[in-house]
């Protein structure tokens, strides 16, 4: 039998919980299938998918399909037994971090992981305040809500919890630091944020920040600015954590993770999304110093966390990335995509700014080049009018004004021809 889509939204709406979004609301994508950068609706029609940031080597990539199909008839369990790809993908995820990073934990999701760094900074430094960047999320639990201002500064938000410290977010075009000493001056918001520690005036002991803000709408931090904000978080004795749930999987291309961007090592790397593309597994990756200071007696453990059949699928998306030199191809794809952006620019006055690295972009667009005034009537236009041709973005940012593009790394640059056409097209009408 099959379900028309009316069908299907209205049982959707009966029986599953109403606080889940969709996209295009009113006219969402019946999805059947995907397969690389593109997915295909139930009437058939082709999409290219600029979205999915999941599915980072492709969607349903065969040889993750097939290592996950293999291994979930072989056997799965969890980690209190012995069994090899644990061990296989521990090694093979450490050896593309730099040391001291090499001690693994495994997870579900991006949100398991952020937890479990809240726990591992906890038990490293006995403070319970955390500094987190303005609009930053970093996951779904009570805990993760509290220091993700996205949430409690958004909608049904509860504010700010008194452990948690908010710096600004180093944004050079919009933000209330734009020149040359952009970098140090946020960087010292971050000292002044350290410095008021949490309700009891006791430092802080966790800096959490996104190597490229997401939320904050592609925000890529001016060079600089991490190392000189990890420098004073690690002398005001806190650990610092890179969320990489984003960016992390060489998706900025000349980088395996988005801190190698900043020329820093931190204390704790998170990372989920990417990892399994799209089969869950998140991963935090430490010091042997802090998961000796976690390692206090209370057991960590994670039924699902670390199963063969989620370390198998991590380790054929690095079997792929590797394969099919999808950094190289990244690297290639982006400089044509933000040129093509570029060239837009010259010709659409709201396109204010072009930011971030590899396949992590933003698009800033504005009512007025002087003002930079969030254009979000025209942002939530043109990903109708995309999405008519077939083309999925989205927008993100505190205006909702970014056009935020992450699509799956096989985006080739026949792909950035066709969406840049197709909004050129659009904002001239
Ligand atoms: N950190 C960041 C930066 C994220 O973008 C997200 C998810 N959007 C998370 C953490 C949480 O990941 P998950 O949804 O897999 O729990």
């Amino acid at each position: 039998m099959t379900t028309t889509t009316a069908d299907l939204l209205a049982r959707r709406a009966a029986h599953v919980a109403p606080s889940l979004s969709i996209h295009y609301q009113g006219n969402p994508i019946h999805v059947a299938r995907g397969a690389g950068q593109y997915l295909y609706g139930v009437d058939g029609t082709r999409y290219l998918d600029c979205i999915n940031n999941v599915a980072l080597v492709g969607h349903s990539h065969p040889r993750v399909v097939s290592a996950v199909a293999r291994q979930m008839a072989q056997i799965n369990t969890n980690t209190r037994f012995l069994y090899e790809p644990l061990v296989d993908y521990a090694e093979a995820l450490t050896s593309l971090l730099p040391a001291p990073l090499d001690v693994c934990y495994f997870v579900n999701s991006g949100s398991e992981a952020n937890e479990l760094a809240l726990r591992l900074a906890r038990a490293h430094t006995r403070r319970r305040g955390v500094l987190v960047l303005d609009h930053a999320y970093h996951g779904n639990t009570t805990s993760l809500v509290d220091i993700s201002p996205y949430k409690f500064n958004g909608p049904g938000g509860e504010g700010r919890q008194s452990h948690v410290q908010i710096a600004p977010a180093p944004d050079t075009y919009r933000g209330p630091h734009r020149g040359t000493d952009a970098a140090q001056r946020y960087a010292d918001d971050v000292q002044a944020a350290l410095l008021r520690g949490d309700a009891t005036g006791k430092p802080v002991g966790l800096f959490i920040a996104e190597p490229i803000l997401g939320c904050a709408g592609q925000v890529e931090p001016p060079p600089g600015y991490l190392a000189a904000a990890f420098n004073h978080a690690r002398a005001a004795g806190a650990v610092v954590a890179a969320d990489e749930v984003q960016v992390g999987f060489g998706r900025v291309g000349t980088h395996m993770w988005g801190f190698e961007l900043h020329g820093v090592t931190p204390d704790i790397v998170t990372m989920g999304k990417p990892i399994g593309n799209g089969f869950p597994l998140g991963a935090v990756v430490t010091t042997s110093e802090i998961a000796a200071s976690f390692n206090n007696g209370m057991e960590y453990f994670n039924t699902f966390g670390g199963n063969p059949v989620a370390c198998a699928a991590g380790l054929a998306v690095l079997d792929v990335l590797a394969e099919e030199r999808l950094a190289e191809h990244v690297v290639a794809v982006s400089e044509h995509l933000v040129n093509g952006f570029r060239h837009l620019a010259t010709k659409h006055e709201v396109i204010g700014d072009i930011r971030g690295r590899g396949l992590f972009l933003g698009v800033d667009l504005v009512t007025n080049r002087d003002s930079s005034e969030p254009a979000t009537e025209l942002a939530t236009h043109l990903v109708g009018a995309l999405r008519e041709q077939g083309l999925l973005v989205s927008t993100e940012g505190p205006g909702h004004n970014v056009l935020k593009l992450k699509p799956p790394l096989p985006f080739t640059e026949s792909d950035a021809d066709e969406l840049l056409e197709a909004i050129d097209r659009a904002l001239v009408q």
